[in-house]
């Protein structure tokens, strides 16, 4: 068979150290591929003044009857991994697809929380809670409600800390650590200074991607959709995540051409159910196209861990200043409770993904 003997890609070296570094790289490389790119530009900038924008880089015959959708940065600052996959890709594969299959790559969907090391985006709008009917409104959470103070305090001077963490604890200890969890991920609507928080209306990210969809994959008989994620799971171990139940079609495509999938709703991810997701929200985009859509989530730092950086980022665009003397940990943190800079870390999170990609063209 002719590639048997191709020696397989190197992982990426590192992850890059910004929003800036990351887009110039991704833009080189899908450019040598042989991409065409298209950007949107974002009315606001990064924490230096740089320039934000959603890169679109798209490869193969528009004529093709098949597509991939992969996407990095839905959860900005999980883009340094989703980004480093994509362009290492790129690098390595991107001029060397089958015959008629397209590749859709969206480049930081989020590009204002990826620029300011944020999970969420300028409205402090986590955008996998904002795909609901706007029409009938979003649900109500009233778990949230209740911890809602306790997780993102107005002070968070030490003793604030202490005092609410030990109080979330004890909620952890009454009821376990899995049930606070999804009481308080399963996204919110009522509280826009907290975390996973869903908005009021279709965010920017959600309009553009609508329109994506519209003119770059509304054609395709057949869409495989993979959205790049970090923050969940064993450290640098990737898990494919479905929305579905494995009773839906999509989840038993998304199983026969992937193997091990996991379904968000049955319980058995390291994911809450969850409301407004991007991915449970495609087949209203659809039509007459057949969807197999996942997530590829890579663990890093222990769920605690993880919960504290969100609300020392959600304290700080809340009641802090972005840009005050303490607004660089608070960075560092939540770029560490995303993104492992030891290279080793995006050493292991590369051939799971090699695996999922590679499943995906073979389809
Ligand atoms: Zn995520």
């Amino acid at each position: 068979m002719p590639g048997m003997n191709k020696n397989p890609p190197p992982p990426p070296s590192r992850l890059a150290p910004d929003y800036s570094t990351a887009r110039a790289e991704f833009l080189a490389a899908a450019d040598a591929a042989g991409a065409t790119l298209r950007s949107s530009p974002h009315a606001l900038t990064g924490p230096t003044g740089e320039a934000l924008a959603l890169d679109l880089a798209t490869l193969g015959p528009t004529s093709a009857t098949q597509s991939i959708l992969l996407v990095a940065g839905t959860h900005g600052v999980e883009g340094f991994c989703g980004s480093a996959l994509q362009t290492n890709w790129l690098r390595h594969s991107g001029a060397d697809l089958p015959e008629n299959v397209r590749v859709v790559l969206i480049h930081a969907l989020n590009p204002y929380g990826f620029a300011w090391v944020r999970r969420v985006n300028e409205d402090n709008i986590d955008l996998n809670r904002n795909f609901v009917d706007w029409q009938s409104g979003p649900p109500h959470n009233a778990d949230y409600d209740d911890l809602a103070d306790l997780l993102v305090p107005e002070s968070f001077s030490e003793a604030e800390q202490e005092r609410t963490f030990e109080a979330l604890m004890g909620r952890v200890i009454e009821v376990g650590l899995e049930q606070v969890q999804a009481e308080v991920s399963r996204g919110q609507y009522a509280h826009p200074k907290g975390i996973f928080y869903g908005g009021t209306a279709p965010a920017w990210s959600n309009r553009q991607l609508e329109s994506i969809w519209s003119d770059e994959l509304a054609d395709s008989d057949s869409v495989i959709v993979i959205d790049l994620h970090t923050g969940l799971g064993p450290w640098g171990h990737g898990e494919l995540i479905a929305h579905g139940a494995s009773s839906t079609p999509g989840y038993q495509r998304a199983a026969a051409m992937w193997g091990e999938v996991h379904s968000m709703v049955d319980g058995e991810s390291v994911s809450a159910a969850l409301s407004g997701d991007w991915l449970g929200w495609i087949e209203h985009w659809a039509g007459d196209t057949e969807v197999t859509a996942c997530a590829l989530e890579y663990g890093t730092i222990d769920p605690i861990g993880v919960m504290h950086a969100l609300r020392a980022d959600a304290w700080l665009h809340g009641y802090g200043d972005p840009q005050g003397p303490t607004a660089e940990d608070v960075r560092a943190q939540v770029r560490s409770a995303f993104a492992d800079d030891d290279p080793s870390w995006i050493a292991a999170c590369w051939p799971r993904f090699e695996e999922v990609m590679g499943a995906a063209l073979q389809s």
